[in-house]
């Protein structure tokens, strides 16, 4: 969860002194794991529904504390859906529920398959990659095998594919391949974490407020990338913001989470549209 407290738009680069540590590193081994489950042929089941994702009813409760409220919202075949709200809204909650890390009640199914049953690191194997809030980089490793990791159970001329696709959209990166993670910028590791998750060739991408730290000039590659992915080979992407208007920007659709609940919903325009919407989130 972030410990952010600023109500989103662009904050400094953390910079090198905030990289990941060695404890870091240690939630780094354990969530790679699953990374490392992908198989390098896709399992997903077509249903014939264009629903990559849907939640009906979707409650979670920390303890006394509930997070999601019963959330209704899906997300179509190619789409990107921003899931927008302010801090403790719930999307970190949302995000790491349909990614199976978390109880639930009500529904969250991928694919038509409940998310429960299938278990995370099914849902790893049937293309559901989950980019963290925590980016959860191997900090002692560098750029190039952290982005192998990305792709562990490949064959190497498709991991050298997925090398030079990845490449191509961060160039940044190229320039650091050698370079350990952890001594990389926030916003650098934040685009290496992105370029890990592409590793994994996902069907559905979880971008977990993906802009958080991140200096305008990270954030325009950024963007840059998103946009290069969905002109050359589309994908589903679910990208959870605070930063309102980068989800502007880039989804076809979007949820505003407040406490818990869906507050509105809509596209992008009729989302401007709105008066709440630009008065709390957009500067009036
Ligand atoms: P942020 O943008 O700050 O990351 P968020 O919208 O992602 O916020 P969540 O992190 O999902 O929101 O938090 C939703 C609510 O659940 C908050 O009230 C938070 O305090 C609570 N919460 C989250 N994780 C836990 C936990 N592990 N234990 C107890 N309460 C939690």
């Amino acid at each position: 969860m972030s410990t952010d407290s600023d109500g989103g738009g662009f904050f400094d680069d953390e910079g090198a002194d905030d990289a990941e540590t060695a404890d870091d590193t240690e939630t780094a081994d354990e969530s790679a794991t699953d990374i490392d489950q992908q198989e390098t042929t896709r399992q997903t089941e077509p249903t014939g529904s264009r629903e990559v994702l849907t939640a009906e009813g979707l409650r979670v409760s920390y303890g006394q504390v509930t997070a999601l409220r019963g959330i209704d919202l899906h997300v179509e075949e190619n789409e990107i859906v921003g899931l927008i709200g302010p801090n403790g809204a719930g999307k970190t909650t949302f995000a790491n529920t349909v990614s199976g890390f978390i109880d639930y009640d009500g529904s969250a199914s991928y694919r038509g398959q409940e998310v429960a049953d299938v278990g995370q690191t099914e849902l790893v194997e049937q293309g559901m990659i989950h980019c963290t809030e925590e980016r959860d980089l191997f900090g002692f490793m560098s750029v190039e095998e952290n982005l192998k990791l990305g792709a562990y159970r490949r064959a190497e001329d498709v991991i050298e594919e997925r090398l030079d696709f990845v490449y191509d959209l961060f160039p940044r990166l190229v320039e650091r391949r050698t370079q350990n993670a952890r001594t990389m910028s926030g916003g650098e590791q934040q685009m290496l974490a992105i370029g890990r998750a592409l590793m994994g060739d996902p069907d559905l991408l979880i971008l977990d407020e993906p802009t958080i730290g991140l200096a305008p000039v990270i954030l325009e590659d950024i963007s840059d990338g998103i946009e290069q992915i969905m002109e050359e080979d589309p994908i589903t992407i679910l990208l959870t913001e605070q930063n309102v208007t980068f989800a502007f920007k880039h989804a076809d659709r979007m949820y505003l989470l407040e406490n818990g609940e869906v507050e509105l919903q809509g596209t992008p325009d009729e989302l401007r549209g709105d008066d709440y919407i630009r008065e709390s989130y957009l500067g009036g």
